[in-house]
């Protein structure tokens, strides 16, 4: 493809998002195809000779469009918001047009520069002090692997330059709560520490991490000769937003010298709400801590925001130095790729720049406060219909559901509940998460996706309404 050809059909593509983002509501929100049907359905092998670009976004319309379940839709409460503002979508596009990378500053300078000029923003814009200094990570999965490798490297004096973990005389113990994302326990696991050094802490009754477990179980692994090392706790559970209480917490890893990684991979976005802030108190305690800006905040996936107070202790787990990335400058700068696990990097922060520059502050705090509010509505209805119960506190934007007819209990709940979640996905006209808590099914609703006004909100309370009595017509 020539840059006259580029210039031609990128227009084309543009138009093809412009068009899709307008009318995406117009599409039942989950995909309605069987497995393989994609499969099925294109050559089983690369075309000997290029194709014209008409035949290829043919294709996209005609086979690929079907098979996606859109997370951009006014009606998507799956999961959590991934939401892609279009601004961010352009500094994306600018981004892989421009083609270029940083694997160091030299390489690419305005790239780690915008850099570390966007995460500072964004600093200020959470609430953080000046301690902090962060980098872009590709995922929330990948910044908790990064902390808790940095915490074994503290712990362990570096015994990565020596005999790694194999060589430590007292395992390193690792505590999370039983609410953890997945993501925590992998990274772990991938860290090498073991999962039998994994400790689980018991939460409270709204699901948050409770400091006084924390302790017993510290002082427990104290007395048998452990060495504890990290505690990884969550602001905003994937299950029900619990908030664990960060101050209790980091004063117990403080007096312990316990590195403290705060996985605010969701809620982390509502940092930039003042009246939100209480919800990481004690947050300056911490040792690391990671928000995604590619969930409700808006960058289009994937933009993982990771901060560190201590860079120099990061830089000195994670820096290579070969001499063909050597340069004069190096004195004076910051290489990024001793900031992480990979050597190339992308021009990430050009979509959250473009995101910022183009919304402004204002317009997000905005968007986030309606989604609050729209989530708040849809809790005083649950709330007061009877047959229907909240699971847990709604914090932010999730809630935990359940209809609950007096006729029903335990399994048959159970299946009641599955039921009726796979109606209404299966009809097209909401999309939301089954999931248990406590050993039990209920349906998971996260309000926030870009277009979801209160209109949307209305209409799911009506079809949910609906969709326990009977299928909802498709
Ligand atoms: C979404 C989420 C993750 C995982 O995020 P990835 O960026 O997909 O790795 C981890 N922890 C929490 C609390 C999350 O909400």
């Amino acid at each position: 493809m020539t840059p006259e050809q580029f210039r031609q059909h990128g227009h084309q593509l543009i138009d093809l998002i412009a068009d899709y983002r307008q009318r995406v509501g117009e599409h039942p929100v989950m995909a309605q195809v069987e497995p393989g049907y994609l499969k099925a359905a294109l050559p089983e092998q690369a075309p000997q000779q290029g194709e014209p670009f008409a035949a290829i976004l043919d294709d996209v319309l005609q086979q690929v469009m079907p098979g996606l379940s859109h997370w951009q839709h006014p009606d998507f409460y799956g999961y959590f918001p991934s939401n892609g503002t279009l601004s961010s979508v352009l500094g994306d596009f600018l981004s892989t047009g421009l083609g270029v990378l940083g694997l160091s500053w030299q390489s690419s300078p305005a790239l780690s520069e915008l850099e570390e000029v966007t995460l500072d923003w964004l600093r200020q814009l959470l609430g953080l002090s000046p301690q902090w200094s962060g980098v872009i990570q590709d995922t929330a999965s990948t910044s908790t692997l990064v902390a808790l490798i940095s915490a074994r490297e503290r712990s362990s004096g570096y015994a990565l330059a020596r005999g790694g973990l194999q060589s430590q005389d007292k395992p390193l113990i690792v505590y999370v709560s039983a609410q953890a994302h997945s993501s925590v326990d992998k990274a772990a696991l991938l860290a090498g520490f073991g999962r039998d050094n994994i400790r689980q802490i018991p939460t409270d009754e709204h699901f948050a991490l409770r400091p006084e477990a924390l302790q017993a179980a510290i002082d427990q692994d104290l007395a048998d000769g452990n060495q504890p090392c990290a505690v990884v706790a969550t602001l905003g559970t994937t299950a029900t937003t619990a908030l664990d209480p960060l101050r209790g917490i980091g004063d117990i890893a403080q007096a312990r010298g316990v590195w403290l990684h705060v996985d605010a991979a969701m809620a982390g976005s509502a940092m930039i709400l003042p009246e939100c802030r209480w919800m990481w108190d004690g947050i300056e305690l911490a040792d690391s801590l990671v928000v995604n800006a590619h969930k409700w905040l808006g960058v289009a996936f994937d933009c993982s925001l990771y901060y560190v107070r201590d860079p120099q202790h990061l830089i000195r787990v994670m820096s290579t130095n070969p001499s063909y990335l050597q340069s004069s400058v190096d004195g004076e700068v910051k290489n990024l790729r001793d900031w992480g696990i990979p050597l190339g990097r992308r021009f990430r922060a050009l979509k959250l720049w473009f995101m910022l520059r183009s919304e402004g502050v204002e317009a997000l705090q905005q968007r986030l406060r309606r989604d609050l509010d729209n989530a708040r509505w849809l809790a005083e209805q649950v709330g007061a219909a009877p047959d229907w119960e909240l699971l847990a506190p709604v914090r932010l934007q999730t809630l935990c559901l359940r209809h609950r007819p007096t006729t029903l209990d335990g399994d048959a709940l159970d299946a009641h509940t599955r039921g009726w979640a796979d109606r209404l996905n299966a009809s097209g006209k909401a999309y939301v998460t089954p999931a248990t808590l406590d050993g039990r099914w209920m349906v998971r609703v996260s309000v926030g996706a870009l277009p979801t006004e209160r209109a949307d909100v209305e209409r799911l309370w009506a079809n949910l309404q609906a969709v326990v009595k009977a299928p909802v017509r498709g």
